[in-house]
């Protein structure tokens, strides 16, 4: 079986992403990964989507609602366009090679690079001596995910590029350490006009699922009311909007509304900017609003129908780690010969 995996440095395409069950999906993981996601699927190029549970456990998530995220998270991608028959769609810790190859790239990767990741930052905070082993170590993890399978290509929201390059780094080492081209070095995908959706509240920060403000971001399941009303009360400044690109620096609020209505309605900033130009925000948001609820609404419609069958929704995710398992295993079983483990 090992013959089968590639060992040279050109990689046959393969797409590889995924989306934690950490809470409600929400409108910069559809338009910063999932809708981008589905795209790619067309390409015709092969791809991988995962819940990353054991990602999402490095902070405490309650047992209960984590299975109910989780199942939510495989309606949520299946309801975005993501088809299982084409896309390999799949749970993490079904898929035990993530976890094994992980542990070998905690032993390739540095302490001082894992303490210059931002999100370890802002995750853990000022309590860092309280936060969790598996939070430090989530860039080692998100790099074994993305390498079990090879993948050259790895389309990802604007907050993950520092872990991409993280991901690069730990190949490189590795492949350098034990004389082998084994890994790919991956390339990040990072395009269209929502790669960091901020907050509501906070045009400083990007929009989060562990942000404990429901009003900081649209949920994929809101309701048309209350997503017309997140909008009309998400923070903007006093000026109107300005017809060209340039006139939205410095107004993070501003740009933010702007790139949302840009990315939902698949065009460009300036694009918008000719259309609402002169506009204020009051008129601005109730056209926002529609156009949100005109292409976010079929999605939530079809993430609840689907709920009502979480057993096809598990068997979804048996299949998709059954796939998942046939291209991980023999990449893992070459890792570990060329370690140098017995038995591999
Ligand atoms: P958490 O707060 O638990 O970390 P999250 O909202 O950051 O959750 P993740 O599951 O960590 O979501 O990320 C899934 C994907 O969504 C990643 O590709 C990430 O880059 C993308 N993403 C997350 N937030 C945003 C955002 N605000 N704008 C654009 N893309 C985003
Ligand atoms: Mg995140």
């Amino acid at each position: 079986m090992t013959e089968a995996v590639q060992t040279s440095s050109s990689f046959t395409p393969r797409v590889f992403s995924g989306i934690q069950p950490s809470g409600d999906l929400h409108l910069g993981n559809y338009l910063g990964a999932m809708k981008r996601f589905v795209d790619m699927q067309e390409t015709g190029i092969e791809t991988v989507y995962c819940m990353v549970d054991m990602h999402a456990i490095t902070v405490w998530q309650d047992p209960e609602k984590l299975r109910h995220a989780t199942r939510e998270l495989c309606a949520g991608f299946i309801a975005a366009g993501i088809d299982p028959a084409k896309s390999i769609l799949f749970n993490q810790s079904q898929v035990p090679e993530h976890a094994q190859l992980a542990w070998i790239f905690n032993c390739v990767a540095r302490m001082g690079w894992m303490q210059r990741m931002t999100q370890w930052k802002d995750k853990a905070g000022k309590n860092a001596q309280n936060a969790s082993l598996g939070l430090f170590a989530y860039p080692a993890l998100m790099a074994a995910d993305i390498l079990i399978y090879h993948a050259t290509h790895v389309p990802v929201g604007e907050d993950q590029k520092q872990h991409l390059e993280l991901t690069r780094d730990i190949a490189t080492k590795f492949n350098h350490d034990y004389g082998v081209d084994f890994f790919p070095i991956t390339e990040p995908v990072i395009e269209g006009a929502a790669t960091r959706v901020m907050s509501f509240r906070d045009g400083s920060k990007k929009m989060s699922k562990s942000d404990p403000s429901d009003a900081s971001r649209i949920n994929m399941t809101d309701d048309a009311d209350t997503i017309a009303k997140k909008i009309r009360k998400a923070k903007t400044d006093p000026e109107g909007l300005p017809s060209e690109a340039e006139g939205l620096e410095g107004r993070p609020e501003a740009r933010n509304l702007v790139n949302i209505y840009a990315a939902l309605a698949d065009t460009s900033v300036d694009a918008v900017l000719k259309d609402v130009g002169g506009k204020q925000f009051s008129e601005f948001k109730p056209i926002l609003s529609e156009l949100a609820v005109e292409k976010l609404a079929p999605i939530s419609g079809e993430m609840a129908r689907l709920m009502q069958d979480t057993s096809e929704i598990d068997k979804i995710l048996d299949h998709g780690a059954e796939r998942a398992r046939a291209i991980a295993s023999p990449i893992l079983k070459k890792t570990y010969e060329i370690v140098g483990m017995v038995g591999a």
